[in-house]
Order: structure tokens, then sequence, then C-alpha cells
């Protein structure tokens, strides 16, 4: 029976809902084939056959080995032989026995690069027939459920295809995009904005880009093949800079792009992929372009970074890190009121490390609260050990990560240990950044209470350095705001940053704070600060930040007076 005449009969099979609408528009859909299998005879009955089965199978055959032995010839080479000793119809038996099921994904080499199908196999209840039925599922394992868009799998098949017929006079790029901030979309405005921001990523990257391959690893990740001429720096830039906009409210966020020139087309999607992540990677919050490509320097970082996190346990123990102290001074009399302790890296080969350069990577990897509690115990000896020898001491604040808060041990550990001494707050301050602090869960935000509940300052660090919001200063009582520098060096440059550090050390007055200058530089911006009533000063004007014998030796020289009078 040729094919057609054996669709037609299916269809007038019976009056059932086989011959509906319905179940033809279903089948429509990825439905390879649809049929039962008489278990003594082993003869098919077809209800269905798509497109592809029709072309596999040729002249109809009934037989259900002939019909195993016709998909096997499809399949890539490496399951061939795997399928026909898998197909048997006893096996298929044994396992519906035991699993109530026979199921199986196999692959076919297609236009596009690879597609997956499904095969299950069923009893048909009321019948002595089994019932087999062939999916394809290649677009449910390659797409993107939020997007639509190619996933990590169907990225890399198409990809691969795509290179591999791409002309060689057409040079193009992998480009891998970093929403900067997604998580404070989510945070400010709800999930459901956080996926709009994402349709628009994803729109703006088509309009600019036109990519000749679009795909989402997750979360803010896409990932794009396109043709270099579109790099342009002007195409670029207006990608990055995005406004969001819902009812009244507006949030610009801006899509960073690493970038990885195809030069050799042999090199792995995946590599490539993971290069041009590490360009991302490499885009530095100051960084004023949103974009950056995979080059020698971005290569040498990683393995930098890299040898970097294998040193860190071992500089610990033979004390590469060492704790530098910042003194922070009052604003009308100069004495030194406290300090900020800032950690340093003495590396045996590479020397002085900064802490922009590690805390970054050891916050990624979640080592940094290995840091931080050493740099704690650092300085809580080093101020009591002066507290009991009766000299000079300044409360030192020291800097925790949004880690440190979810490590239970530490902050358990943290808890004891400042709960052992009433006068603990003349020792030690505790600074968290504002992007840190919107990232605090409840949880971890019941340790900043309970170290404020002991009578520990709470500094709110770089204040009005990122998306600064006043909610932050609403949500809890900071004891100390500090500005953020990037405000401090606009003092005599702009009106604006002017008005704003004004405002801002009003506003936290009236919330019962006060407010320390960081990166005070000039006496121009000392003269403004105390102008406007801002009560610490933290800069290389007064001081840099120095070794613990250093700043003993600054504290022991200085008069003693304010501290003795806090006692
Ligand atoms: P931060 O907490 O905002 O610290 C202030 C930074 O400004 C320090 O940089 C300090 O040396 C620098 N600074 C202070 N006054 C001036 C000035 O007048 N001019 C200029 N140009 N810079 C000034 P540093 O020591 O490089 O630290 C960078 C950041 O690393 C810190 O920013 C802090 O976020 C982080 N950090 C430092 N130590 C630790 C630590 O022990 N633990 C953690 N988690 N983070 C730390
Ligand atoms: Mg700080
Ligand atoms: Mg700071």
């Amino acid at each position: 029976m040729l094919l057609q005449e054996k669709k037609e009969s299916e269809k007038n099979r019976n009056g059932s809902i086989i011959d509906s609408d319905i179940w033809l528009t279903v089948m429509q859909d990825g439905y390879d084939c649809v049929f039962a299998i008489d278990q003594s005879s082993r003869q098919c009955e077809f209800f269905h056959i798509g497109e592809w089965m029709g072309n596999v199978l040729g002249d109809v055959k009934t037989e259900y080995g002939d019909i195993c032995k016709c998909i096997s010839f499809t399949l890539i080479e490496e399951e061939q032989e795997a399928f026909i000793d898998q197909s048997h119809i006893e096996t298929v038996l044994k396992e519906i026995e035991e699993n109530g099921s026979y199921v199986r994904t196999v692959h076919v080499e297609g236009e596009t690069g690879r597609i997956a199908k499904n095969i299950r196999i069923k009893r048909l209840p009321g019948e002595s027939r089994l019932l087999c039925v062939c999916v394809d599922i290649s677009t449910t394992l390659d797409h993107d459920w939020l997007t639509d868009e190619f996933a990590r799998t169907g990225f890399l098949e198409q990809a691969r295809h795509i290179l591999k017929e791409l002309p060689d006079d057409v040079s193009c790029s992998l480009v891998y995009t970093n929403i900067k901030g997604f998580k404070a979309v989510n945070e400010l405005f709800g999930n459901q904005s956080g996926d709009m921001v994402i349709f628009q990523a994803r729109d703006m990257l088509r309009e600019w880009m036109k990519p000749l391959l679009l795909g989402r690893l997750e979360s803010d990740h896409f990932v794009i093949l396109v043709r270099d001429e579109l790099l342009s720096v002007e195409n670029m830039e207006t990608l990055s800079h995005q406004t969001y906009k819902e009812g009244n409210k507006e949030l610009h966020f801006d899509i960073r792009l690493g970038i990885y020139r195809i030069t050799d087309k042999n090199v792995s999607i995946s590599h490539m992929i993971d290069r041009a992540k590490l360009a991302e990677n490499s885009i530095r919050d100051d960084q004023r372009e949103m974009f950056a490509f995979y080059d020698d320097k971005v290569r040498e970082n990683y393995v930098k970074q890299r040898v970097l996190l294998s040193d860190m346990s071992g500089a610990l123990k033979v004390g590469e890190f060492e704790p530098f102290y910042q003194p922070v001074v009052d604003t009308m009399t100069g004495d030194i009121v406290s300090a900020e302790a800032l950690v340093r890296w003495q590396h045996h080969d590479m020397g002085m490390v900064s802490p922009g350069d590690f805390i970054p990577i050891f916050e990624n990897d979640g080592k940094i609260s290995m840091i931080d509690h050493y740099m704690i115990n650092r300085i809580l000896d080093f101020t009591k050990e002066r507290d009991k020898a009766e000299k000079k001491v300044v409360p030192c604040a020291v800097n925790l990560s949004r880690i440190d808060f979810y490590d239970p041990y530490l902050m358990e550990h943290l808890m004891k240990s400042f709960s052992e001494r009433k006068d603990i707050p003349r020792f030690i301050r505790i600074e968290v950044t504002e992007s840190a602090y919107a990232d605090l869960e409840k949880n971890a935000m019941s340790y900043l209470y309970e170290m404020k509940n002991l009578g520990i300052q709470i500094l709110l660090d770089d204040f009005g350095s990122g998306m600064s919001s006043l909610s932050t200063l609403e949500s809890f009582m900071f004891d100390i705001v500090k500005l953020d520098m990037g405000f401090i060096r606009k003092v005599g440059v702009s009106k604006k940053a002017e008005a704003i550090i004004e405002s801002t050390i009003k506003l936290s007055h009236a919330l019962g704070a006060k407010v320390t200058a960081e990166g005070v530089e000039t006496k121009e911006q000392l003269e403004f600060l105390r102008t406007n009533g801002c009560d610490y000063i933290q800069g290389y004007y007064f001081y840099k930040p120095v070794p613990e014998k250093e700043f003993a030796k600054i504290l022991d020289s200085t008069d003693a007076a304010i501290i003795s009078a806090a006692r």
C-alpha cells in the first residue's frame, strides 16, 4: 500500500477521535509517527505518519523489526547498532513489565544540526497491542523556556553548523552578555520586571547585532554569533545603555559584552563561550566601556586569578595577609577618632597585590570569609592588647562581604566573641557596602541586627557609588554613612555633586546617622565638607592606610584626650 493510501485509510479507520481535525492538528507538531504493535504477529498499524517518518519508511513496512531497522539507518552512527540491539520486542516487553513503559532518545543528523527523537512504547489500555509514539523533542531540549531562543545545547549545535557553512571571507565573533545589576532589577521591581528586562535585552541584541544566531544560557546571559562589521563602538554603546520603563518607574541598566573574535573555527563553541565570558568578567565596575575583547591580557589575568585563588590558604598560614589601618579624623579638630582596617597581601612572587585585585575573586569563589575572619581576629588582638596596656585605642572598622553573612560558622563565631566583652564597640565596627546590604536576606540580616544590639556601630560603605536608594537609609538604622570617594572627587568640579553631598549629609543627620567622607585628598574638599557639616574625614589628605606598627606609633603620638573622655 502506498503511503498516501495508508494515510487515507488511517484517517477513515473509524469515526472515533482519530479522524478528527484535533488529532491531525496535534500530530502536526513534532509527532513523527504513532502506531500499534501486535505482540504476537509483530505487525504494526499506523495511526499517524509524519513527513520525516514517511521518508524513513519509504514503501511502508508493517513489520516491527523492519520499522526499527529503517529508523536505525537514519540515526547518527554511534547510535545505530545500540538501537537495533535495544529495540528487540523482548527488551521492549521486559521494560514495560518493569517500568510501565519503554523509552529511548535517539538522534538524527538534520539539515541544521542534530535532532533528538523520543521513542515511547506502552500497553494500549484494554488491548494486547502496544502503542508506539515517536516525537521530535529537539525543540523542547534546545530551547529556552522563557525566551524560546536556543538554550545551551541548541546553541552549541546550531553554532557548529553555522560556522561550518560560513564563507571564509565573513569574519564573526561570539559575544557573551551580562546585565549589570540584574539582581537589583529583580530586587527593586520584582521578578516579572526582571523577565521584561531580559526580553528588552534580547530585542536590543537582535536590533543592533542582527545575530547569525542567538541563545540564552541562563538568567541574563545571552550568547550570540555576530558579524564583526556590526561590532562597531557606536553599535555596542547604543546597545549597552538601556532604560526599562514600567508605569512611572524608570530603571537604567547596562548590558555588558564579552567578545571572542573567531579566528580559528576549530576551537569548540564551549571554549569560545568561556573566552567571551572571561572577557566580560574583565570589565571592571569603574570602567566606562561596557565591552571587552578576549586577548592575551584577559587570559593572563585569568591565570593570575587562578594562581591567587590556589595560593590563598597557604598565604594565610604563612602570614602574607596583613591589616593596614587608615585613620579617620574628626572634621573640625583633625583628631583621630577611628580607623578602617584594610587588608593587604604581600604575595611571595607577585609582591603587593591590592584588595581590588583579589577580593572580587575571593568573593566569587566564596573564600572571602576566611580573610575577613582573619582580619577581625587581628584587629581584636591589636586593639585589646593596646587597651590592656592602657594605650590609646580607637574603634577599627572591618569590611564584611555579603558572603560573610551567609557563613553561619563565621557569624556564630563572631557573635560569640563579640558578646564576650561589653565594651566591644570600643574596639570594632562593621562596614557593609550598599550593594551587599541590598542583597541580604532576612536570616543574614538578623546578624546585622544582633551586632547592632550589642552596640557595635554599623557603617554604610561607599554610599552613592552605585544604585543608591534612599530606602536603604530608611530600612536600617546605620550609625555612619560613608560618602563614596567618587562624589568627593567632584567637589569644586560639579555643582550637582556638591548639592547631592550637601543633602545626603543633611538627610543622614535627620535620620540620626553621622557622615564620613571617603577619599578626601585636597584642602578644598575638606573645606567644603567642613562647611556642610560632614562629621568625619578619611583620606590621603590626613592619612594613608599604614601597617599595624606604624598605626600604633601614630596613635601613641597623638592626643588621647578624646578617647579617654569617651571611656
Ligand atoms: P573601601 O572599604 O571603600 O575602602 C576605602 C578604599 O579607599 C581603600 O582602598 C583605601 O585605601 C582607599 N582610599 C582611602 N582614602 C583614599 C584617598 O584619599 N584617595 C584614594 N585614591 N584612595 C583612598 P583599598 O585598601 O584598595 O581597598 C579597596 C576595597 O577593598 C575597599 O573599599 C573594600 O571594599 C575592600 N576591602 C579592603 N579590605 C577588605 C577586607 O579586609 N575585607 C573585605 N571584605 N573587603 C576589603
Ligand atoms: Mg570600607
Ligand atoms: Mg568605601
